[in-house]
């Protein structure tokens, strides 16, 4: 692991320790294999061979010790400075992170928050988002919607079709100028009331500054592996990714 005293201009928090409940397997999906790899390995492999200077991994109280022997050590990932427990919530988690990187990074750094469980991450993605953060402040990694989103009344039937031009499907890296990051989850922290519903850290810049949050091409194959099948779906690109074929 990385001993450097001096801050970094960039980090990266990756998320590992949510339970996977939708996955039904007694492994949380962060360690399944994935060609004979925990899945983990992927974000933290795309990160160790970025412009990104240090790495925080979070993970469950349960499996910090793990994390530091069988993912970091084994598979040699130098820029992980961290390995520190998650919380209940995945903003919880988030916030660990985000309070580990304050010895870490300098207050003007950028901060990358990437989803453990999203293995295809790419070069291109990770500099697109960092030089958006260090331009607008803010930004999530996104692309448009394929399906048509409808909203449901509370019996069931559509109520509504909404506009697909104008909507994203949201993927990870969210990536922030550090202190803006920082300023807006200590204050969603101190308040109950407005942590209900957060699903994404853009949310939380939103509702808690007045910074506009950029939307930055993502791609189709950054996928977030949740349920069983997505395993499968996640085997299949990275047949394609070793073939040498086509990548969105
Ligand atoms: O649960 P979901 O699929 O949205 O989780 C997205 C990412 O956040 C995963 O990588 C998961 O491990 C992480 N997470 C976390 N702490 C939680 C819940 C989720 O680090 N309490």
């Amino acid at each position: 692991m990385s001993t450097g005293n001096e801050k970094s201009a960039s980090a990266a928090i990756v998320l590992a320790a949510g339970h996977g409940t939708r996955m039904h397997s007694d492994v949380p999906k962060q360690f399944l294999l994935l060609d004979q790899k925990p899945l983990i390995c992927y974000a933290l492999q795309a990160f160790e061979e970025s412009g990104i200077g240090r790495v925080i991994l979070v993970t469950g109280a349960d499996t910090v010790e793990y994390c530091r022997t069988e993912i970091v050590e084994r598979y040699g990932f130098s820029k992980v400075c961290a390995v520190v427990p998650g919380g209940k919530e995945r903003y919880h988690s988030v916030y660990a992170g985000l309070c580990t990187a304050n010895d870490i990074i300098s207050k003007d750094g950028i901060i990358l928050i990437h989803d453990g469980a999203r293995p295809f991450l790419t070069q291109e993605i990770i500099g697109r988002t960092a030089a958006a953060a260090r331009e607008f402040g803010a930004c999530v990694a996104a692309m448009p919607v394929k399906d048509t989103i409808k909203i449901s009344d509370p019996d069931g039937f559509s109520a509504a079709t909404l506009d697909r031009k104008t909507l994203w499907q949201i993927q990870t890296p969210q990536a922030f100028r550090y202190s803006l990051v920082k300023y807006a989850y200590d204050r969603m922290i101190a308040d109950a009331e407005s942590q209900a519903g957060i699903t994404d850290d853009a949310m939380v810049v939103e509702a808690m500054t007045e910074t506009k949050v950029k939307l930055v091409e993502g791609s189709y194959n950054n996928i977030k592996v949740t349920t069983p099948e997505d395993m499968v779906i996640a085997e299949g690109l990275l047949r394609l990714q070793k073939s040498g074929g086509r990548q969105e």
